[in-house]
């Protein structure tokens, strides 16, 4: 039986990237698993961020993303739902990773390509080293299912690679190969911009949030000038995108058909597009908001979850050391 492991960065609240792309998925395959699934909030890959993001809100960023996965329904009484920072042994595993992975290979990597070119003065180490503690916090596990958006795809192979090289090293089959798991259609959700949707570009719809900033951040999903009148592209168009994930397919072929006929206006898919999320997830937002209204619940979940990861994690931990004949 195959383990799945997933993680959010506590860099801020769940958009409907994160939820499409990887919380609903997940959830249901953790409902066809027998054994436990791992699922955590990435507190030590947010502090990559640092520079960008106030320390302050890290705390408080986790709680939105445990109180998201609760909404969304996860198990956590099956599954182990934990803080990245309260299982220590993952940053253990990640050095040994560092001594055994050449550094050029590293270099190669999107996250530290992409920043070094903007941006190189203000890179950190931790941006440079960010895959290997991703490919730690999987192999910790021996998780084999992982579901993540396309920006992660990269980052799976880089596991794939340090588990194998590891394997050879040691001479016997430690650390099991993981898959990236996603799906084409939501693989990858635009932000109102027409950029991948990411929490740290601000470019987000946000569901757990009042209805009229949800409103707002819709009205402002870019689209091109044509007018009202015009006939529109519905197979290029970061509205309809949203829209086909979300309303019935009916209700899909019928904006489609607008779309192409003309006179129908990008406004009016814009307000159809926001009562179709309203309406779709309206228990999971009235679950949010008292989820996240009871605090020590979420301390509780969080406690039981590191207690449960971290016994597992020790018990890994004290066979690698072994493997490398440390002890
Ligand atoms: P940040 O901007 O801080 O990197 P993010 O929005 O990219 O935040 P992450 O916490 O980095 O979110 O990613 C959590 C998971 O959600 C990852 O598996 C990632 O691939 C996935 N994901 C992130 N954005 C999207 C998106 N727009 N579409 C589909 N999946 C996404
Ligand atoms: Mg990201």
């Amino acid at each position: 039986m195959k383990t799945m492991l997933t993680g959010i960065q506590s860099t801020g609240t769940p958009h409907l990237g994160n939820i499409l792309g990887v919380i609903i998925p997940s959830i249901k395959i953790t409902n066809k698993l027998k054994n436990a699934s791992f699922l955590f909030i990435a507190d030590l890959h947010a502090l990559i961020q640092q520079k960008i993001l106030k320390l302050e809100t890290i705390k408080n960023n986790t709680y939105q993303i445990t109180a998201a996965w609760l909404a969304f329904g996860l198990n956590t009484k099956k599954n182990i739902l934990y803080r990245q920072s309260d299982v220590s042994e993952v940053t253990e595993l990640a050095w040994y990773f560092n001594c055994f992975f050449p550094y050029k290979r590293l270099t190669l990597a999107h996250s530290f390509k992409n920043e070094k070119k903007n941006n190189y003065k203000k890179i950190n180490v931790g941006l440079f080293t960010y895959p290997i503690l991703m490919a730690a916090d999987i192999l910790l596990y021996n998780a084999e299912i992982i579901p993540v958006g396309k920006d992660q795809l990269q980052h799976i192979e880089i596991t794939r690679n340090i588990a194998n090289r590891f394997n050879k090293k040691i001479g016997k089959k430690l650390f099991l190969l993981p898959k990236a798991f996603m799906k084409k259609d939501t693989m990858s959700i635009t932000g109102i911009d027409g950029k991948k949707m990411s929490k740290s570009k601000k470019n987000w719809i946000n569901i757990f949030t009042s209805d009229e900033i949800l409103k707002k951040q819709i009205m402002s999903i870019h689209t091109d000038n044509k007018s009202y009148y015009e006939k529109k592209n519905p197979y290029n168009d970061s509205i309809m995108s949203l829209y086909k994930l979300i309303a019935p397919i009916d209700r899909v072929e019928n904006m489609k058909k607008k779309y192409l006929q003309g006179k129908y206006g990008y406004l009016e898919a814009k307000k159809a597009l926001y009562e179709e999320i309203i309406k779709k997830f309206y228990v999971e937002r009235k679950k949010f908001f008292s989820f996240i209204e009871n605090k020590s619940l979420l301390d509780r979940i969080l406690f039981l979850g590191a207690k449960k990861a971290k016994d597992i994690a020790n018990k890994r931990l004290q066979y690698i050391r072994k493997s490398l004949k440390l002890i």
